[in-house]
């Protein structure tokens, strides 16, 4: 049985504070303080150049990878770290369009995160293709066989509505296409099986579940079978078989290597490399449970205390991830007096309170505080302050 107790005394959480918002950002590791700070002092401040050898620096990308790799299904060797999710998005699906060149088609939906949608546009344009974006629940039937990448994220990032992978990708096979999964909000949050699922490709940011701290770098995930097939679009030196011969013409690395591109962000991979220590022993099975008890229980809580607020996310927990949304026409100023009392979650336009449970640190007496409060502010109207509905840069 995995110790959460043992986990949530891992991280600093700032007193007075009830945080449900890990699924944007989440919390520091104590140890990743430590180990930012050695990192500079020790590795940068005296090794200087020779660190990325003496310090393993260079290995890193794919070392932090393979501790990564445990969390979502996939094998030793098969994932590689490095640059922001949105890159990562562009190098998945380029590589995977172009291992189906007499194919047109990407299909994604209309719960995809902007920023996955922006780059496929991208992408369509420059290498003439064609994006196609349905409505969550007519994926499977705009499956045909025309398409090349199905691309989808598996939890979306509004409501918690979590795709079935192995179902969807089974049917993009049987159709010819290849699929990519974005992760963001699976990994850390659910339990995954890549590897049982035989998707084709995998990407996923660090800074939210797993708590790599802001701007920490993506993963990047092959399968096998196509590892040492695919040509990447973005053909920088750290992905070619041999950096420091500085060839004059690019020939890829092996395997999952030749979707590094530069030089990798060293300190933001030590201290992820830091916070995933807080998973050792942290078994994908008890991380799920422990997540369905939570959003369960928030869900109970507020249905019960708060009769405005309308549930935004499914019911059913096995087409949940581990996040909750509820709807309100004030969600915003409602958000913000929410924040006010210590209680920390996010709004997401146009009007849904959106709520994250890590189960790493999240427990049932923050759900207990969350509903209670809420419930508070909604019944004596004291959201309903002119300060509360000023929009920040940063929603
Ligand atoms: C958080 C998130 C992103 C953010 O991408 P960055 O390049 O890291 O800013 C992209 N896609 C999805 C699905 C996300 O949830």
């Amino acid at each position: 049985m995995t110790d959460f107790a043992a986990t949530r005394r891992a991280f600093h959480l700032p007193e007075g504070i009830t945080y449900l918002d890990g699924n944007s950002l989440g919390p520091m590791p104590l140890a990743a303080r430590d180990r930012a700070a050695s990192m500079i002092r020790d590795e940068w401040g005296e090794m200087l150049i020779t660190g990325w050898n003496r310090a393993g620096w260079y290995a890193q990308p794919r070392r932090v990878g393979d501790r990564i790799a445990r969390l979502i299904g996939a094998g030793p060797g098969e994932v590689v770290m490095g640059d922001t999710l949105s890159i990562k998005v562009f190098q998945a699906l380029s590589a995977a369009r172009a291992l189906r060149p007499d194919r047109r088609v990407i299909l994604s939906d209309s719960g995809n995160f902007p920023s996955d949608l922006y780059v496929a546009q991208g992408l369509a344009r420059a290498v003439d293709a064609e994006l196609r974006v349905v409505a969550p629940e007519d994926v499977t039937a705009a499956i045909d066989g025309d398409l090349a990448v199905l691309m989808l994220t598996e939890v979306d990032y509004r409501t918690g509505r979590r795709h079935d992978m192995a179902a969807l990708t089974e049917r993009a096979h049987a159709a010819g296409a290849l699929t990519l999964w974005d992760l963001a909000h699976s990994a850390g949050a659910v339990d995954l099986d890549l590897t049982g699922a035989d998707a084709d490709f995998a990407v996923g940011c660090t800074y939210k579940y797993l708590n790599g701290g802001p701007g920490a770098p993506a993963f990047i995930w092959t399968h096998p079978r196509h590892a040492d097939a695919v040509q990447p679009i973005l053909q920088g030196w750290m992905g070619h078989r041999a950096p420091f011969a500085f060839d004059q013409d690019y020939a890829a690395a092996p395997g999952i290597e030749r979707m590094r591109v530069g030089t990798p962000p060293v300190i933001a991979l030590a201290v992820l490399d830091a916070a995933m220590d807080v998973w050792e022993g942290v078994a994908p099975a008890d991380l799920r449970a422990r997540s369905i008890d939570l959003t369960e229980a928030f869900i109970a809580g507020v249905e019960a205390a708060c009769p405005d607020l309308v549930l935004n996310s499914p019911r059913d927990s096995a087409r949940r991830g581990s996040q909750v949304g509820f709807r309100h026409p004030q969600g915003y100023a409602v958000m913000q007096a929410l924040i006010a009392e210590g209680i920390i979650g996010d709004f997401r336009a146009p009007d849904v309170l959106r709520f994250g449970f890590a189960p790493l640190y999240n427990d049932l007496e923050d759900v207990g505080r969350a509903v209670e409060v809420l419930a508070r502010l909604l019944r004596d109207g004291s959201w309903d302050r002119a300060k509360f509905h000023q929009l920040a840069d940063v929603t």
